[in-house]
């Protein structure tokens, strides 16, 4: 109950005493990284998240209020690779002054092709491309649906609070080990349940290409109809090529995201005589009655349905 008060009323946090031991005020970007940074920072940290439960944190507008969450920050925590682009806009104009965690520092990131993303601000530094700018490559900033590098970013939100709140130096280490551990042990479930999935159906349709990295780590292809967005619809021919590679190769697992239109997967669903075989949590938690509403959670959950489907079980 208090982390909900803690991440969804920023009045709690102007409201604190001023006597009682301060915590540290950290701001997440989205719901992901907020959990994440909860499990480090624990009670020892005020947290906010600017883009919360089930909002796209892609084409986030961030309300004039948001900008309190930025100025009052000692710690602003971001995923970066042109994720964020509103972000980084934010923080020019919000004269803030702390320390700014990229979680994805370090990383090697993947490469996706911009126009089969969806319209909005992936590598684009702060400017939004659409489908008619072409195959362009850009990082593909999804990196937290690899565990592996999940734990890369638990090492870089633990440093960054370390680095500002010296004193915590001990509980945050402390909770940052024990959270990596829990990912590496999660990591391995992962693989193991992919393992029961007979390697030529280790396929799955999606709405949207968020799933590179879980892809990579994981070895599952995923396909998604081209130029399917939130703000702009595939072309007929696209769907169509689509569902004959479905009918080809006998994929059986098709899925709606959590922030993203399901209109062609419903018609996808039409047309191949596929079961949408539920929603999967990409780039934004549920709200905590839901069934994805922390990193781990999330996890679960959708490799929960994922196998299922790839192996074509009845659910
Ligand atoms: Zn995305």
């Amino acid at each position: 109950m208090l982390r909900r008060a803690v991440l969804f009323a920023p009045a709690l946090l102007l409201a604190r005493p001023a006597r009682a031991q301060q915590r540290l005020p950290v701001t997440a970007s989205f719901s992901i990284l907020a959990d994440m940074t909860r499990q480090i920072g624990g009670e020892r940290i005020a947290l906010r998240s600017i883009a919360g439960p089930d909002q796209d944190a892609h084409g986030f507008q961030p309300k004039p209020s948001d900008a309190a969450a930025l100025t009052n920050a000692a710690v602003v925590i971001r995923n970066g690779l042109g994720f964020e682009g509103w972000l980084d806009r934010m923080i020019r104009s919000s004269g803030f002054k702390g320390a700014l965690v990229t979680t994805t520092d370090g990383i090697t990131p993947r490469m996706m092709q911009a126009h089969h993303h969806h319209g909005h601000d992936h590598g684009g530094a702060g400017r939004r491309h659409n489908h008619s700018v072409g195959p362009r490559q850009v990082p593909d900033p999804h990196a937290w649906q690899d565990l592996g590098l999940g734990q890369h970013y638990v090492r870089n939100i633990a440093a960054g609070l370390v680095a500002a709140d010296p004193g915590g130096e001990a509980l945050y280490r402390r909770n940052a080990e024990a959270y990596a551990a829990r990912l590496a042990a999660l990591d391995q479930w992962v693989r193991a349940e992919i393992a029961r999935v007979p390697a030529t159906r280790r396929k799955i349709v999606t709405s949207h290409d968020a799933f590179g990295y879980f892809g990579e780590a994981y070895g599952v292809r995923f396909l998604a109809p081209q130029g399917v967005s939130t703000e702009a619809e595939p072309s007929a021919a696209e769907v169509g090529r689509l569902i004959r590679q479905i009918k080809a190769e006998g994929i059986s697992a098709l899925f709606m995201e959590n922030m993203t239109n399901p209109a062609t997967l419903q018609r996808i669903a039409q047309e191949t005589g596929l079961r949408v075989r539920g929603r999967l949590y990409a780039d934004a938690l549920s709200a905590e009655s839901g069934p994805a509403p922390t990193y781990e959670a999330m996890f679960r959950h959708n490799v929960s349905l994922m196998v299922p489907a790839m192996r074509g079980d009845a659910a």
